[in-house]
């Protein structure tokens, strides 16, 4: 059995994995893809200390550190189940969608997050070309240019309050009759010289070049008319939903499907931690994730040193 055993290998597992090792105990990591959702970003200019790199060449760069170490890496395997010691100190099963079962006593669950999609042509391919999902990461690429933001809850408010402050214009579509976040959110962005805010309005098609978005399409859900936008970017912000599926019914969630984690990145069971976009701990970030990742690891190591076997 692992003393740690880390599930998800994006920044949080791999932090974790690196922490843990160089404890000297006994370490696995199991993921269904090494790097997580680095992979699938363009440009990271926000990891301080490195200026500017590139999604596939960082998520390289995780798995390279983690090997650098005496870490048992199973990559391409997915979790299906947790199920948790007897007692503390005790061995805690991972079940794997492959029939495997991997036991340790301790857990790092660090499984992300994906980003929900509108499911409209264009978003797949010019993902990346213009479409995004995370205004810290790449509001700054769209200065002084005209971009939308989908989805009018909270997160896509605070998305078009923070862009409106670095673009030419910001459209808000809505889908529902109104908007959807805190009226404090709301007021805020009402008072911004450079939003226009679009309610009933569902977005058709993201068009573009072929190489790069220069637009999109909505109808209007009264009406039923339908209008094209020319714009250089858009932001889908109508959801982030945690990869926790595996772990509902085992460990404490909140209404949104996240971890709860303390301080600690401890959980309600002894022994298993979380970290990273996975819990409820704000800002998904690379950054935070790593961060909490080291947290988790550490917090699993003095779990150990504590816990008689
Ligand atoms: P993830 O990166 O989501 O990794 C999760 C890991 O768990 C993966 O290895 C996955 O395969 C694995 N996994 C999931 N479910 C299971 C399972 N059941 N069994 C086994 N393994 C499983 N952040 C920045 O700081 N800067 C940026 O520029 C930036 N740009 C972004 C661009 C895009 C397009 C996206 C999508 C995100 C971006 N982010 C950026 C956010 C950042 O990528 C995340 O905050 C960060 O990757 C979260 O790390 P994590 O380790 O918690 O989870």
């Amino acid at each position: 059995p692992f003393d740690v055993l880390v599930v998800g290998a994006g920044p949080a597992g791999a932090a974790a994995a690196v922490y843990a090792a160089r404890k000297g105990i006994r370490t696995g990591i199991v993921a269904d893809r090494f790097g997580g959702q680095v992979n699938d970003t363009l440009g990271i200019e926000n990891f301080i200390s490195v200026l500017k790199t590139e999604g596939p060449r960082f998520a390289a760069d995780l798995e390279a550190h983690v090997r650098h170490y005496d870490v048992d890496v199973m990559n391409l395997q997915r979790a299906a189940r947790v199920v948790p010691a007897e007692k503390p100190g005790g061995l805690i099963e991972v079940h794997l969608e492959n029939g495997g079962v991997l036991k340790s006593r301790s857990l790092v669950i660090a499984t992300g997050a994906r980003w929900r999609n509108v499911n409209v042509p264009g978003e797949q391919e010019y993902r990346n070309k213009g479409v995004a999902y995370c205004p810290h990461c790449d509001g700054p690429l769209f200065k002084g240019k005209r971009v939308a933001v989908i989805g009018g809850g909270n997160s896509g408010i605070e998305a078009a309050i923070d862009l409106a402050g670095i673009v030419s214009h910001v459209t808000v579509l809505e889908f529902a009759d109104k908007l959807r976040a805190d009226a404090v959110l709301v007021d805020k962005l009402h008072s911004l010289p450079n939003v226009t805010v679009l309610t009933n309005a569902q977005t058709t098609e993201i068009t573009g070049d072929g190489s790069r978005v220069n637009g999109l399409t909505y109808r209007d859900r009264v009406s039923g008319e339908e209008t094209h936008l020319e714009l250089e970017g858009i932001f889908v912000q109508i959801g982030l939903v945690p990869n926790s599926e595996f772990v509902k019914g085992t460990l404490e969630l909140n209404r949104f499907g996240e971890i709860l984690v303390d301080a600690k990145c401890q959980t309600n069971v002894p022994g298993i931690f979380a970290a990273g976009d996975v819990t409820d701990v704000p800002y998904k970030q690379i950054i935070i994730s790593a961060g909490e990742g080291a947290k988790a690891a550490l917090s699993a190591f003095d779990y150990l040193i504590r816990t008689p076997v």
